[in-house]
């Protein structure tokens, strides 16, 4: 739903490096702007650390000489870079070094998840989900708002323009950080004062280690019923977008597909009680799909092959934007955009056939099965 025309067909070299240029400045500028005095969990002034969302051995699961793929690949921009270090991949800054080490111990570890994980990491999976978010939608607040002085700032006349062009994507970032700050609030509660806000709504668990690592929170446009689960375009502040917290994480000799909410979500109804009475194949045909469909913010190991790293490309591209002027018109388009029955077809990771084969002793691959 992030993606951007990141094309650069017609550009001369020149003018990729001058782009590249000030958009890392840009970057740099945004995540000055919306720096936190004091770390989120305990209130301390002083150092961030570089905190992870997706747990580092999850990603070390999965990478390739300590790189990993991500959205990046598949778009295959010159603007951006195309690998991620298991170091930087989503990582953010608004935590101390002591907290990060503390308050996601229950979800940080393989264990975690030989069998069902506990209200506990769930809620820390939440919370960190929150923190990155906030992190995340801050920085693009930032720039939003860099963008608009900057059209203001270059011509006066266009002060009107730069209103109307900015104006609904820095109200979208404000509701969206508004929505990440009631997960935070309520989970990082919890973290001292544990009380039930949590439903588990699938967990399931592949004997062989899957090439995507993936954690977040989306607001589901529409199930696999053509019903209305969340309207992007209803802003009255008295609606509020229900969210499903999706972890996927590769561990060492399997995987764990985890899908959860706040209970008090009355939306996904339909969509609960569909993916509960399908197949487990069924069902990780459905997650990969949203994956795919909603987010950028997934890993993906190297081994894939061309083959099906074009066809995700291919996808990517597909995805459309939904930023439109018609209110009306966009919402019934998305409802028909997002359908999860869509017949569109993505690899599906899950499958057995993408495992990620293991190294030997003598350093080659072999499959996880030999
Ligand atoms: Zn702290």
């Amino acid at each position: 739903m992030n993606l951007i025309d990141m094309s650069t067909e017609g550009w001369t070299q020149e003018e990729v490096i001058e782009f590249r240029k000030l958009l890392n400045q840009q970057i740099k500028n945004a995540r000055k702007e919306s720096r936190h005095d004091a770390c989120m969990l305990c209130g301390k002034k002083g150092g961030f650390c570089n905190s992870h969302t997706i747990p580092q051995f999850c990603l070390e699961n999965i990478a390739w000489n300590g790189t990993l793929n991500s959205f990046n690949t598949l778009i295959d921009s010159e603007l951006l870079a195309n690998d991620s270090g298991v170091n930087n991949a989503g990582t953010f800054h608004i935590i101390c070094k002591p907290c990060d080490g503390k308050a996601f111990q229950d979800y940080e570890k393989e264990a975690a998840f030989e069998t069902r994980p506990t209200e506990k990491a769930l809620n820390q999976i939440a919370l960190k989900t929150a923190l990155r978010d906030i992190y995340k939608h801050e920085t693009e607040l930032a720039m939003f708002e860099a963008c608009k002085q900057m059209v203001k700032d270059k011509s006066p006349a266009l002060a009107f323009f730069a209103q109307i062009m900015f104006n609904a994507q820095i109200n979208a970032k404000k509701r969206d950080i508004q929505e990440c700050y009631e997960v935070y609030n309520v989970s990082k509660s919890c973290l001292t004062n544990p009380k039930s806000w949590i439903r588990l709504v699938s967990y399931d668990k592949l004997d062989y280690t899957s090439p995507i690592a993936f954690q977040g929170m989306i607001a589901l446009v529409t199930g696999v019923n053509g019903e209305l689960i969340n309207n992007n375009f209803n802003h009255k502040s008295n609606y509020k977008l229900e969210y499903l917290h999706i972890a996927i994480f590769p561990l060492k000799e399997s995987t764990a597909v985890i899908l959860f909410m706040d209970s008090h979500n009355t939306r996904y109804a339909h969509f609960e009680n569909y993916i509960a009475n399908i197949t487990q194949e069924q069902r990780l045909k459905i997650i990969n799909r949203i994956i795919f469909l909603y987010t950028e913010d997934y890993y993906l190991s190297k081994q894939l092959d061309s083959e099906t790293i074009n066809w995700l490309q291919e996808t990517a591209k597909l995805i459309q934007d939904l930023a439109t002027t018609d209110p009306k018109k966009s919402v019934k388009n998305a409802v028909k955009d997002y359908d999860l029955r869509r017949d569109i077809c993505i690899p599906n990771l899950f499958s057995k056939e993408y495992a990620i084969k293991k190294a030997t002793v003598d350093g080659s691959r072999t499959n996880q099965e030999e």
